[in-house]
């Protein structure tokens, strides 16, 4: 991010990857991307939103029992976390903003995409399994292992996101807010 992008008081914006500005007050909670004057559409986390916006309750529950966000942190791992390891791996594709301080969004941090959130979508499962991967392989069990390889041999990212979209999708008419 550069200076310009830095929040200051009052109307915070953000700079986004594409180099536009947007106000902080037009990304609300439900927001999953937005239409940008760039032409291009870009995907939109927020800190408040669940890991299950991207994947199943039960590999959540594996995640949060499985993986540590860091060595010297006891925390659950979150959708926080989450978007710390893809601004890892897309440091240009990324921002974030903190709005920590601002009452009135509802949320603490916001990231926005320089990608679509169906992108945003496969990116994070990929990651995800990755992850999931590497802490298996730290689990002394090898039936844990070899099966969870077997499964990840059928795994087929694009088609797990295209299948979980349009259910979630589905089911966000009967959604209410949190
Ligand atoms: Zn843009």
């Amino acid at each position: 991010m550069t200076e310009s992008g830095v929040p200051g008081n009052g109307g915070q914006s953000m700079e986004l990857p594409c180099g536009e500005e947007r106000s902080i007050h037009e990304l609300d909670m439900g927001l999953r991307e937005i239409d940008c004057r760039c032409g291009e559409t870009h995907a939109v986390v927020m800190d408040m939103h669940p890991l299950s916006r991207f994947v199943p309750e039960f590999l959540v529950e594996i995640l949060t029992e499985t993986v540590e966000p860091a060595e010297d942190d006891r925390e659950e791992f979150t959708t926080a976390h989450l978007m710390a390891i893809v601004m890892e791996e897309f440091p240009e594709e990324m921002a974030v903003a903190d709005v920590a301080e601002d009452g009135a969004v509802g949320y603490a941090l916001v990231w926005v995409a320089d990608f679509d959130s169906r992108r945003l979508h496969e990116i994070v499962v990929e990651l995800l399994v990755e992850l999931m991967e590497h802490a298996v392989s730290h689990a002394e069990d090898d039936a844990v292992m070899d099966q969870f390889e077997q499964e990840m041999l059928e795994f087929d990212v694009s088609e797990f996101v295209e299948q979980y979209r349009a259910q979630r999708d589905f089911e966000s008419e009967h959604d209410t807010p949190i």
